[in-house]
């Protein structure tokens, strides 16, 4: 959303060329609400959605732990005020020299999700706790992560076998329901089987204490969406249903539903043409595209609310497009983008739900086009 705020920055300072505005004061109202609807659970905001600094300090402040995927992530969340014991290293692919190097920053909170990773970390980062990922089905999700993270619960059993075995503490179970879920039984799905490793292990003596609930709480694009509060209802609801009275501690991480709506891009329309005379369909360049930062239009999965001054008067359906010279670099054709008739090469449109997965998605200089600015207010 176009907050006051970034509206009159836009205003006021009149940036140049494509560049992303964030609204800190949105982002802590996100984290209060995680807060509110999930008051049991630990809060790691997934870093790389994106890692402004000012972002990573407001989040520090406010009491959040973080989710990294690197050591330069760590050294962030280091560098924003986080002590290591707030940080988790959850990428389960990591070099062994980084899992080194993250250990000794501190790190001890480490994710797997195969017997090699448990192996690398046992070397490098002795007597460390690792959770390990299970694999969801993704369903319900707009941008999934299904398969290439996590193994099946019954794999899951002997990873975490296998870490008590080489003197790691074996410490619980992460799963991520895909990003951008709306459906509020797919947690409920993970947690069925989350309990099932727990239950399984636990008749062998290995005592696990987490379940990481991992992201996918969705921002609003063009629908409304349940809000934090739902979520946290439904969570709720289904760890009683699957862990009875002896709940585990619970962490989540949200990336996408934390910073998502607080951004907007401004970008400005570079041509508006049509293939041919008799064409009904405009094209519509845009100063941004897929290398620019909008990655998540790929397969059209993630359609942002786009803003004109224009929006009053009749709209038509644009392919919507970026300026590279990449015929990938197109956004919007399949489902074409409804714009205003009166749509002028020069305007200014407002891209909204920016905050997330677009500066860290971006190119650094694709046909000499820099890297997405950006504003952090
Ligand atoms: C990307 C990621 C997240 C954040 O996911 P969102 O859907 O943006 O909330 C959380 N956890 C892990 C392990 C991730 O890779």
């Amino acid at each position: 959303m176009a907050t006051q705020r970034i509206m009159d920055f836009l205003a006021t300072r009149r940036p140049n060329g494509p560049c992303l505005v964030v609204d800190l004061d949105v982002v802590a109202d996100n984290y209060r609400a995680f807060e509110k609807a999930l008051p049991q659970s630990r809060i790691f905001y997934a870093v790389k959605a994106n890692p402004a600094p000012e972002i990573l300090r407001l989040l520090a402040s406010l009491g959040s732990s973080f989710d990294t995927a690197s050591v330069a992530e760590v050294e962030m969340a280091m560098d924003a005020g986080a002590p290591a014991c707030r940080i988790s290293f959850g990428n389960t692919i990591k070099k062994e020299r980084d899992i080194a190097r993250a250990f000794e920053l501190g790190i001890r909170l480490f994710a797997v999700d195969c017997v090699e990773e448990v192996e690398k970390i046992a070397r490098a980062a002795p007597g460390a706790r690792v959770f390990c990922r299970v694999l969801t089905d993704g369903e319900g999700a707009e941008w999934p992560l299904s398969r290439k993270f996590g193994c099946v619960p019954a794999m899951a059993i002997d990873v975490l076998r296998k870490a008590k075995a080489l003197g790691l503490d074996a410490y619980g179970v992460s799963f991520h329901v895909g990003s951008q879920q709306t459906d509020l039984d797919a947690w409920d799905r993970a947690l069925a089987d989350a309990k099932h490793v727990f239950a399984t292990l636990a008749e062998e003596g290995i005592v696990l204490k987490m379940v990481n609930m991992g992201g996918g709480f969705p921002t609003r694009y063009l629908r409304d969406v349940p809000a934090a509060q739902a979520y946290g209802e439904a969570i709720f609801a289904a760890l009683s249903r699957h862990f009875g009275n002896r709940l585990p501690e619970t962490i989540i991480e949200p990336g996408r539903g934390m910073v998502g709506n607080a951004g907007v891009i401004k970008s400005e329309v570079v041509l508006i043409s049509k293939k041919s005379e008799t064409d009904e369909l405009r094209w519509v360049y845009l100063d941004i595209g897929k290398f620019g930062g909008l990655a998540e239009t790929m397969d059209e999965a993630i359609r942002y609310p786009i803003v004109t001054a224009r929006d009053h008067d009749r709209k038509a359906p644009c392919v919507l497009a970026g300026p590279t010279c990449d015929s990938a670099d197109v956004m919007y054709e399949k489902t074409p983008y409804p714009l205003p008739l009166s749509l002028t090469i020069g305007d200014d449109v407002l891209i909204e739900g920016t905050g997330a997965y677009t500066t860290t998605y971006a190119s650094v200089a694709f046909n000499g086009f820099e890297p997405l600015r950006s504003y952090v207010i």
